[in-house]
């Protein structure tokens, strides 16, 4: 057997072996709790009992076998895995066969299980400011110190860094380039202010351009024209699908609420331009269309609709899914897990590149204040909102400068009240649950004296 043939075997056995035991283990495993009591489902509460979400078990499955996946590449010497930020055009990994692995998804990971406080830490450690995001210091002290709830993230063999979601994953990626000694690719995404600039849509496509020439370098294989049109064209339609997923929240009553759509963008996130993504937001759209067609309520009695502004707190899921559920409001959409659903409005059917570019610019997080204004009151109209809570994020800045005025234009020129939480995605120790539960009960008191 040639050594390339042994390799393709022994990497087909171990993925075998490895989603095998990732079968038999998800029932019952510590992770399979935890992630539970976080997302709501696991812990103790006086709450009607809430349905599962039947797609949740499948996600996990495709989540997992993509990890699994992603490990035998390593030690494959044919295979070839690129980290890249959350907003990257991981549609040309995929046309090239790469494994694409997101620092930022593990690093929520390790919020969600609350090991941030002991990453974060390390890298403090270093010398690194508790000022910086805690994704990347939660990334980078995991990787100093092995702390991980998955084992860590497979090896790159190069780097893509995206600048439309904020300036610091430039900083970020380059002390990775320095730690892996491996390629680094960066897309400059110029900051619109107003209507998207053609000038910036240009700019983004030559260097999509250029980054699929590059990484034919890396492979040492050219990526097919074709290969690469098919698969940003499912990444399209995954993305098309997520956003019908998401309107479906805004019937009254809400089917699923925003703690749920945080949980199941990991697919729209990873796998986007794969056949198994748009599967999977298939299925869950016509589980979650069930639930409309039967009635079912993620908050059973209903009697408020508020939207979520920034990233999700990861640890506080549960806690403040309980909490706003005790006063029957449901989160019915967020601009988080909208921003994984936007397409610009430029579109040209024989430019796909263009169209892709003009899409890497186009999110809620690379605009200006005016632009999330209208965003906001549109989804206020269009979901039925009596309010917003805006997630004040420590760490991301990109996000939340500026959400005090929103919040002022909100109430002030539009009569929408939102309510401010300070916290951070995942690092817990700007967290206090006696205040944010107070903050909550005075919000929930203002608004139900504005609707009776
Ligand atoms: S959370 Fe904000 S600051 Fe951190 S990587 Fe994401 S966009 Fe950047």
């Amino acid at each position: 057997m040639s050594s390339r043939i042994r390799t393709k075997v022994t990497g087909k056995l171990k993925e075998t072996v490895f989603v095998g035991l990732l079968r038999a283990s998800l029932a019952k495993n510590k992770l399979e709790q935890k992630l539970k009591k976080a997302i709501g489902r696991g812990g103790k509460t006086d709450l009607p009992k809430r349905i599962p979400i039947k797609a949740a078990g499948k996600m996990k499955m495709l989540m997992g076998r993509y990890y699994v996946k992603a490990r035998v590449a390593q030690d494959d010497p044919e295979k070839k895995i690129a980290w890249i930020t959350s907003g990257g055009p991981v549609e040309i990994l995929h046309a090239a066969g790469v494994t694409p692995i997101y620092p930022e998804n593990h690093a929520a990971m390790i919020g969600t299980m609350r090991m941030a406080d002991d990453t974060c830490g390390v890298a403090e450690n270093r010398g690194y400011s508790r000022d910086l995001c805690s994704y990347a210091r939660s990334d980078l002290g995991s990787i100093w110190s092995g702390k991980s709830p998955i084992g860590g993230s497979p090896r790159p063999d190069f780097l893509v860094c995206c600048n439309n979601i904020c300036g610091t994953v430039i900083k970020w990626y380059q002390q990775l380039q320095r730690i892996f000694d491996v390629p680094l690719i960066v897309i400059d995404a110029p900051f619109q202010y107003g209507e998207d600039r053609p000038e910036a849509i240009d700019y983004v496509k030559a260097q999509l351009q250029n980054m699929m020439d590059q990484v034919g370098q890396i492979t040492g294989k050219k990526i097919e024209w074709d290969t690469f049109e098919a698969t940003a064209r499912r990444s399209e339609e995954a993305i098309k699908l997520w956003r019908s997923v998401q309107d479906l929240l805004a019937h009254q009553p809400a089917p699923m609420n925003s703690f749920d759509t945080f949980i199941h963008l990991a697919p729209i996130v990873t796998l986007r331009g794969t056949p198994e993504c748009i599967d999977y937001y298939k299925m869950l759209y016509s589980e979650i269309e069930e639930r409309v067609r039967k009635g079912v309520a993620v908050v059973p009695g209903e009697k408020y609709r508020l939207g979520w502004d920034n990233l999700a707190i990861w640890y506080k899921i549960q806690f403040l899914a309980k909490k706003f559920g005790e006063h029957k409001a449901a989160l019915v959409v967020s601009t988080y897990a909208a921003s994984f659903g936007y397409q610009a409005p430029y579109r040209d059917e024989n430019d796909i590149l263009r169209s892709m570019a003009a899409s890497y610019i186009a999110g809620y997080i690379n605009h200006g204040l005016d632009y999330r204004e209208k965003e906001l009151l549109e989804m206020a109209r269009k979901f039925h909102l009596n309010g917003f809570v805006m997630h004040s994020n420590r760490s991301c800045r990109a996000y939340s400068l500026g959400q005090y005025e929103l919040a002022k234009r909100l109430e002030q020129k539009h009569g929408l009240p939102t309510l401010m939480i300070e916290g951070d995605q995942s690092d817990t120790r700007a967290w206090s649950d006696e205040q944010v539960a107070t903050r909550i009960d005075a919000f929930m008191e203002i608004i139900t004296s504005r609707t009776t």
